[in-house]
């Protein structure tokens, strides 16, 4: 696979500058620019290649949403008990999910590791990846959806954050969101490399999951590993760690 960051390696230049050169070649990379401009981007949605054709919107793209002909609020589920160490969502936002536009988690096959792609990311105190995390929800609620897409967020000093309750399907890979759950490792790892105590967490994170979900360990996914994902995510530092990931929980 050829990623384009690859060639972004003008080091003073990290950060915006790199992940805008990543996506010069499509529309959906303008568009990102252009919220990364206005401090609104968030999201994993970096092309894969420089040579890729245009990619289709990596999530349900707003229009579609708009265009539901039919628009009924979901009943919330059965609220279900915290999963061990997690921090409640209340802790990081007053922000409720818009109801219109959100359907009910189905049974959970699948679970899907994402990084942020945005610029790197370093801090490791509450109210910095509290408000990171915030940032990327209304990057989200800025293109028309309904909350956070992911379902958990994992910062660098090994915090696992709620973020889109569980009783309701994500938004994080295209049009493979039915079942599947996100988790989302706060920074770019196309031009930083994942925390020890970041990959800790996410390893402890997939086996509580895996257990009380009966999710195979062949199931746990990167963005970029779903056949119809034209993403780098998770960017190559933390992709490179993927099989290692699979084999330690399994
Ligand atoms: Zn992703």
């Amino acid at each position: 696979m050829t990623n384009l960051d690859s060639k972004s390696t003008t080091p003073a230049t990290l950060g915006v500058k790199a992940t805008a050169m990543a996506e010069t070649s499509s529309a959906i990379g303008r568009r990102s620019i252009l919220m990364l401009g206005l401090g609104l981007f968030a999201g994993c949605a970096t092309a894969r290649s420089k040579g890729a054709r245009l990619p289709s919107p990596i999530w349900p793209d707003a229009s579609l949403l708009a265009s539901r002909s039919v628009v009924v609020a979901v009943e919330p589920l059965p609220a279900t008990p915290p999963l061990a160490g997690v921090i409640p969502r209340s802790s990081w936002t007053k922000g409720n999910p818009q109801m219109d536009n959100i359907d009910p988690m189905l049974p959970i096959k699948w679970i899907t590791i994402h990084h942020d792609g945005m610029s790197p990311f370093s801090a490791t105190d509450f109210a910095s990846c509290a408000s990171r995390i915030e940032l990327i929800r209304n990057g989200h609620r800025g293109k028309g959806w309904a909350d956070i897409g992911y379902h958990f967020v994992i910062d660098r000093s090994g915090r696992v954050w709620e973020g889109r309750d569980l009783r309701y399907q994500g938004a994080h890979v295209k049009d493979q969101n039915e079942g599947n759950l996100g988790i989302l490792c706060v920074g770019n790892f196309d031009q930083q490399s994942p925390s020890m105590a970041q990959l800790a967490a996410l390893d402890r994170h997939l086996r509580i999951c895996r257990a009380k979900y009966k999710v195979k360990a062949s199931a746990v996914l990167s963005h970029q590993e779903w056949a119809s994902a034209r993403t780098a995510c998770p960017g190559r530092n933390l992709q490179a760690k993927m099989n290692g990931i699979r084999r330690a929980i399994a």
